[in-house]
């Protein structure tokens, strides 16, 4: 049996077709709308959220403490969902270090002067967050810094619970093997004929949603392969987390299949986490001019354009039938305005 889950997301999210795509693309394109899983808090990570936040509530917590980017959706999402279950939060955010005097760093609320009032934030703060602004270097020790946090919201009486970077563990990871499960029965419903996909496409940042789709793809016969473009790192990174997340969602759930077969593919990350290419960029804007559909420029306008080039190089055939997931973002497309002006 699957671990307890609160019910957060607007449900099932379509699976549309966007002509335009096919022919820009050349597949026979599906696109699970998880932009759409709900409203401001919308996106990939609430999925996770429904199970994470169901064992924070179990665990008699609250207060909830996570980390990310400086405009991390899977940061703003958690904010709102822990004021809409009245439990307090604190974000750990990374930015580069601000010379000359530094960061206040993880033990203190940053003045809010330091903190921007657009996107991902904005929101976060609007919901009443704690925000932490915390250098590289501290990031790669998030653990133990969003521990000490917890540690310490503990001595004054706060029970406090930890959500992982990105929302990804083995139980963040089971909200897409229940994507999986909404996809097969829209499949089962007549969607597009009713016949699985050949390949599942998406974005991976910190691959809990990776290892949920390839499990959820395989134990209900939705695709027989996955192939997941990293945004940051690459393939050696994401290859044995994917697999660690993987083995912890199964040990959830016994009545849990095979995976399908999962490719990581990096050519798509561009020059640096949540920084495109010119060719990205103008993708990203022929996309949505051809289409309608807005992608965003961290992860996925990063994945469409690793789908399009996995085409011409063969990778993907042509004509195949494609899911893309597209994980939502648009705090971030709104945060970073400038860069695209230029394609505008
Ligand atoms: C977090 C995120 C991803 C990546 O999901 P992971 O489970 O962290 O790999 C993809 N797209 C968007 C929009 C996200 O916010």
């Amino acid at each position: 049996m699957s671990p307890r889950r609160l019910n957060l997301l607007h449900a099932p999210t379509p699976i549309v077709k966007r002509a335009a795509l096919d022919e820009l693309i050349g597949v026979d394109l599906w696109i699970k709308r998880d932009d759409s899983t709900g409203g401001a808090e919308a996106g990939n990570k609430l999925r996770k959220l429904e199970f994470l936040m169901a064992q924070a509530l179990d665990h008699g917590a609250a207060h909830i403490v996570t980390c990310g980017g400086l405009q991390s959706n899977h940061a703003r999402a958690t904010a709102i969902v822990s004021a809409q279950l009245g439990l307090g939060c604190t974000l750990l955010l990374r930015v580069a270090d601000a010379p000359p005097s530094g960061l206040p760093g993880p033990d203190v609320d940053a003045p809010s002067a330091l903190l921007p009032v657009t996107g991902n934030v904005l929101l976060a703060r609007a919901v009443g967050a704690h925000v932490r602004l915390i250098t590289p270097r501290q990031y790669d020790e998030r653990n133990a810094c969003m521990e000490k946090v917890a540690a310490d919201l503990r001595d004054v009486g706060k029970r406090a619970y930890v959500v992982p970077e990105g929302g990804s563990n083995g139980l963040g990871a089971l909200g897409y093997v229940e994507a999986m499960r909404e996809v097969r029965e829209q499949l089962d419903l007549g969607l597009g004929g009713g016949k699985a996909f050949d390949v599942i496409v998406h974005a991976t940042g910190s691959g809990g949603t990776a290892a949920g789709i390839a499990l959820g793809a395989g134990t209900f016969g939705v695709a027989r392969a996955v192939r997941t473009f990293a945004v940051c790192d690459d393939r050696a990174y994401f290859d044995p987390i994917i697999a660690r997340i993987t083995r912890e969602a199964a040990a959830h759930d016994a009545t849990l299949g095979a995976p399908a077969a999962l490719t990581v593919d990096d050519n798509a990350k561009g020059p640096a986490y949540a920084v495109m290419s010119a060719d990205q960029r103008q993708f990203l804007a022929r996309v949505a001019k051809a289409s309608g559909l807005i992608t965003d420029p961290v992860y996925t306008g990063k994945a469409l354009f690793g789908l399009a080039a996995a085409v011409r190089r063969g990778d993907i055939a042509k004509g195949a039938r494609v899911l893309f997931v597209h994980t939502g973002g648009l705090p971030g497309l709104l945060a970073d305005g400038r860069a695209l002006a230029g394609e505008l």
